[in-house]
């Protein structure tokens, strides 16, 4: 992991503002991000398209080493693109993420997507002057050496909530009910393989359940001004 450049790590379950709040905090930082859980999410789509069993492990590894990924990393423009097509709404459809969590607890899968996602971090620290990575085990697996490391968390209360309000455009009752699956479901389902509920060593917890979308970028942001101030450039 490069030196010279900022790294930080984020992790946390489904609905815990993750993804939005890490590509807030990289545009304030001015740095790179990669969102790593739509890389699980690409290889799903990619295995739906080309037919591949989910259920074949080796088949679906094979996969994620052959897939024509790339990912975008301005944190102003979200892009995953495939083979040149544009898929960041695909991967987002009931249809991926009812099923990523095959992708995502395929022992055979993980360590072909920690090492791109490396490389990725890697090379966009070094052409961005930082990057802010998140997913499920940034902080514990992939770059345990980041500059700063955080558990971004939420009660589960309050992670339904928004979900739900993302997805089906409302918190009643029936949405939360139906939001319930994806999270409580599929978090049970990823934890067998990534510890992401609790803050591993020397990994920050940042608990957002009673903080707003903003309060919870300024909150991260002021932790990366702390932990890292040489790095963090303006
Ligand atoms: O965060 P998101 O919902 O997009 O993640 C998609 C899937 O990939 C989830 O099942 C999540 O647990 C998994 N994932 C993972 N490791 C990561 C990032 C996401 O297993 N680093």
């Amino acid at each position: 992991m490069s030196s010279e450049h900022l790294v930080v790590a984020v992790d946390g379950p489904s609905g815990s503002g993750k993804s939005s709040v890490s590509r807030a905090a990289a545009t304030r930082l001015g740095v790179g991000y990669l969102d790593t859980g739509a890389m699980y999410r690409a290889v799903t789509w990619w295995c739906l398209e080309e037919g591949v069993d989910l259920d074949d492990r080796a088949a679906v590894a094979q996969a994620a080493r052959e897939i024509p990924l790339v990912m975008g990393t301005d944190p102003a423009h979200a892009s995953v693109r495939v083979g040149g097509r544009e898929i960041e709404d695909a991967i987002r459809t009931t249809r991926v993420s009812e099923v990523v969590s095959k992708v995502a607890t395929n022992t055979q899968v993980r360590p072909v997507l920690q090492e791109l996602q490396r490389e990725l971090m890697d090379e966009i620290a070094t052409r961005t002057g930082g990057v802010v990575a998140e997913g499920r085990d940034i902080t514990t697996v992939v770059a345990p050496d980041a500059d700063v490391r955080v558990l971004l968390t939420a009660s589960v209360e309050a992670r339904l909530r928004r979900r739900s309000r993302e997805l089906h455009g409302g918190d009643d009752a029936a949405a939360v009910a139906a939001t319930r699956d994806q999270i409580v479901r599929r978090d049970r389902d990823d934890s067998t393989v990534s510890d992401f509920m609790e803050a591993a060593d020397g990994v920050r917890l940042l608990d957002t359940s009673d903080l707003d979308f903003e309060q919870s970028v300024d909150a991260l942001v002021d932790l990366v001004r702390a932990e890292a101030p040489a790095k963090v450039r303006g």
